[in-house]
């Protein structure tokens, strides 16, 4: 019975992952097979699992949402990630988005600002196995200092500009992938890389992310 479940999931998944991500043209074969392999369904309350990989954002609890299957595999296919990198990501959530990364990088630190949300994300991170991803519970738009510097860093929270702490814990050549724009808007989703002391940025793609609150 549980088997058939995951055998479900699982073709559910490898669709989603044909149709949504590869058929809109996202080719980097690590991420790819990243997305074939974390268990979206299980990052989402039991009454939402038939919908888990379903072509849109899904509710969290504390009015929060799960990004967007392709939007999750576009940003993690535009932070270039390697097998030796260390990433931070903004916004852990259900805690997805820290798993995907985890599959990609040597280790995820993923800094979430509503306790309730930051320790449900740990708790199925480590069900899983995730044992290179930690959710931290703080005000990400700070960064977390005591990982920097980072090779790459994911917002998957819409920001009115850039924190220039997020810039500060970027490696030499590492890269920033952050919606911004308005809130209550559309945002652009934003690549910023780190060249020395210089910064190069590009806008590639219209997205709609909750806010990140920036309380200091
Ligand atoms: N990556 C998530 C989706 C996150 S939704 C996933 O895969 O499910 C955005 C998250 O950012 C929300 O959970 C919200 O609480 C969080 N957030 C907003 N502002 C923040 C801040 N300043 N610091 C940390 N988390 C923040």
């Amino acid at each position: 019975m549980a088997r058939a479940a995951e055998d479900r999931h699982r073709d559910r998944r490898l669709a989603m992952v044909r149709r949504q991500i590869e058929g809109r043209g996202v080719c980097d074969p690590r991420v790819l097979e990243a997305m074939r392999t974390v268990p979206r369904h299980r990052f989402v309350a039991r009454s939402l699992a038939g919908d888990a990989y379903k072509d849109y954002p899904l509710a969290i609890s504390a009015g929060q949402t799960i990004s967007q299957p392709y939007i999750v595999a576009l940003m993690a296919e535009a932070a270039a990630i390697g097998p030796h990198d260390r990433v931070l990501e903004v916004g852990t959530g259900s805690g997805y988005g820290a798993a995907v990364l985890a599959e990609l990088a040597a280790s995820v630190i993923s800094v979430e600002r509503h306790r309730k949300l930051a320790d449900a994300a740990g708790r199925v991170l480590a069900e899983l196995g995730y044992t290179t991803a930690t959710v931290v519970c703080s005000d990400g738009s700070q960064g977390h200092p005591p990982g920097a510097p980072y090779d790459a860093v994911v917002v998957t929270a819409a920001a009115s500009r850039i924190p220039p702490a997020l810039i500060d814990q970027l490696a030499d050549g590492g890269r920033l992938v952050i919606p911004v724009g308005p809130p209550s808007f559309s945002q652009n989703l934003t690549l910023v890389t780190r060249k020395g002391d210089e910064t190069f940025s590009k806008r590639f793609c219209p997205v709609r992310f909750v806010p990140l609150v920036e309380e200091s």
